[in-house]
């Protein structure tokens, strides 16, 4: 069945680590599309610190080139926190029932996924593709119920994920890079280069709208 992976995150700013792993997750989970979706209000994170135009710009600029990235503004439009399970609940109201949606997470988020919004729903609408980061130094133990929740849903078996339309959580290696958005805005927060951690699209539009270094613009 055809399957579309979905990244959501804050972007702020979209960088290689963002574009790499979902690059590497489309060809490894043979993925029709992969959707990025940028987040109105993040539930567990700070606000942004930029407009959620501004990020919302820079996402389409980064993936302007690549034809299965696809930019999803659905969040930006909904009033109040950005909860995951409605986005798949919106999603899941305009896509054949028979459509396998993969939402992609990196390991980082994924130590905190009980806490979620009806965090146990969310596995009746999508797989989940987990991913490493490298920025993992401080090593999170996973809550016992996360545990027991990998236990239920994992397989090892890719195809599982193109055959069924939700379900299953996967994990898969990609090439790590250590690359953070809260590394970025430091680096130009104190007039550094954020050259070669992101497209120069990007980093162009940054420059041209003296973003990030005089604070929240
Ligand atoms: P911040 O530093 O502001 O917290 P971030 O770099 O973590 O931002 P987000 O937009 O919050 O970026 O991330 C969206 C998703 O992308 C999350 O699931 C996150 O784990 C994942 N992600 C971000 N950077 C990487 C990376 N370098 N490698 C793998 N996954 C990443």
């Amino acid at each position: 069945m055809p399957s579309i992976g979905l990244l959501g995150g804050t972007f702020d700013p979209i960088h290689f680590g963002h574009l790499r792993m979902a690059q590497e997750l489309a060809e490894a989970l043979a993925l029709d599309e992969v959707r990025f979706i940028p987040a109105a209000t993040p539930p567990h994170k700070p606000t942004p610190s930029i407009s959620s135009a501004h990020r919302a710009a820079m996402v389409q600029l980064a993936i302007g080139h690549n034809p299965i990235f696809k930019f999803d503004n659905r969040e930006l439009l909904r009033a109040g926190a950005s909860y995951t399970i409605d986005t798949l609940i919106s999603l899941r109201n305009e896509l054949d029932e028979n459509t396998s949606l993969v939402l992609f997470m990196g390991s980082d988020a994924f130590t905190h996924f009980n806490t979620w919004h009806n965090w146990e729903k969310i596995i009746q609408l999508c797989h989940i593709a987990l991913v490493q980061r490298p920025v993992s130094s401080i090593k999170q133990p996973l809550p016992k119920v996360l545990e027991t929740f990998l236990h239920n849903h994992y397989t090892e078996n890719v195809d599982d994920l193109r055959e069924t339309n939700a379900g299953y959580v996967t994990m898969q290696s990609i090439t790590p890079l250590d690359i953070s958005s809260t590394a970025i805005r430091s680096n130009l927060q104190n007039k550094n280069s954020a050259r070669y951690l992101m497209p120069d699209s990007v980093l162009d539009y940054i420059e041209s709208n003296m973003l990030y270094n005089n604070g929240a613009q």
